[in-house]
């Protein structure tokens, strides 16, 4: 079989999509004007993903407020909140160029998705004409809604990893159901646990352990034969063209990550100094047998980070060196990260999220087009 590859997900919203969020956001336009242009650049997203000849298509998650918070906001300035929740969360991460991203702080129970996944999947099946994937959000990014500290009166935490655990199950379940055929889960917040950042106590809170065994509570509901569809993706970040945790040796991550029962993962990789590190770690680390199914290894191939557009020849030359460390029935190809994970990115080093748009389309071309090289040179 060839090489597979697949996308993390999110693709830069046009600029005209990102002022329909801040119109809405500022009462000028209603829910259904925004929803409008969402589905018009979501239809665009298929539409170009597919002329790529990308093999399984999302919207570009041009529906959401983030990869992170589309369960419980419907903007990034929190308009339609969810229930029992407030603005001034924790920090989830603080980014190498200074700005951060904030989420909700949850004030009470019981906790409850307003938005599923499921919502998107089933709009874009309607207009796709190959299969469709969905990314998640992770119960571990979602658990830091709690705040670090205390309980909140009569919600005990452990009610709500409860009651966050089945949203989650839903959410994956309800993708699946809607007719999703691969669902990965973000889980960027994984390298981020060992930053250590005084700035943003729970990374100084050596939470890794924590993040995996919630993220198995859910997993482990879903048979072999299920999990082989469900991914995990790990990254450093990926917003406004800058990275919240790539001084964090790998490693401390790596060794860890594959614990978790999933039967992919998408991996950031290409913008590494040390790509054969990567390959070698996550060849010795992932797992032929986890629980019933082979771990398969997604490498990044490509940096959504940068406008300059990796060759078809450099992704083959990546693929072929990971296969002398992982098993290559075990590997894949994918780009680093989402190439706009929140909805508000204006891609600074591209000039603009339109630009960044075409740059994107042209990025995963050569993934593909490299993909299909390094398995003609692999013989698979
Ligand atoms: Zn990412």
């Amino acid at each position: 079989m060839p090489i597979p590859t697949e996308l993390v997900g999110s693709l830069p919203r046009p600029m005209k999509l990102q002022e329909a969020y801040e119109d809405y956001d500022q009462g000028k336009i209603d829910f259904g004007q925004l929803q409008a242009e969402q589905d018009k650049a979501a239809e665009d997203s298929i539409r170009r993903l597919e002329e790529t000849g990308e093999p399984t298509v999302t919207d570009g998650e041009q529906r959401e407020s983030s990869f992170a918070t589309y369960p419980i906001t419907d903007t990034l300035a929190g308009t339609g909140l969810a229930d029992n929740l407030a603005g001034d969360g924790q920090y989830f991460a603080i980014f190498d160029d200074g700005h951060h991203r904030q989420l909700p702080r949850l004030t009470g129970g019981p906790f409850r998705y307003k938005t599923f996944a499921s919502e998107f999947v089933e709009k874009n099946k309607q207009i796709a004409s190959h299969p469709v994937k969905q990314a998640v959000i992770a119960p571990s990014m979602l658990m830091l809604l709690h705040p670090l500290e205390g309980e909140i009166p009569d919600y005990p935490r452990e009610q709500f990893l409860s009651d966050l655990c089945d949203e989650c199950e839903k959410d994956i379940r309800q993708c699946f159901a809607a007719g999703a055929v691969r669902v990965s889960i973000d889980f960027t917040e994984g390298r981020l646990a060992n930053k250590n950042d005084s700035r943003n106590p729970w990374t100084g809170k050596d939470m890794l352990d924590d993040f995996i065994e919630l993220n198995n509570r859910v997993i482990d509901r879903f048979s072999a034969e299920e999990r082989k569809n469900i991914g995990i993706h790990t990254c450093p970040g990926g917003d406004c063209d800058s990275v919240h945790s790539k001084e964090v040796p790998y490693e401390k991550l790596l060794t860890k990550m594959f614990n978790i029962n999933a039967g992919y993962f998408l991996i950031q990789c290409s913008s590494e100094e040390d790509k054969e590190k990567v390959y070698k770690l996550c060849g010795e680390n992932s797992r032929e047998d986890a629980n019933g199914v082979p771990q398969v290894c997604f490498m990044g191939v490509i940096n959504p980070l940068t406008p300059e557009v990796e060759t078809a020849e450099q992704v083959k030359n990546d693929l072929v060196t990971a296969a002398k460390y992982i098993p290559v029935e075990r590997l894949g190809a994918t780009d680093d990260c989402g190439f706009s994970p929140f909805s508000r990115d204006e891609k600074p080093k591209h000039g603009s999220p339109d630009f960044a748009r075409d740059v994107a389309m042209q990025k995963i071309s050569a993934r593909l087009e490299g993909a299909r090289l390094a398995s003609e040179e692999l013989g698979v």
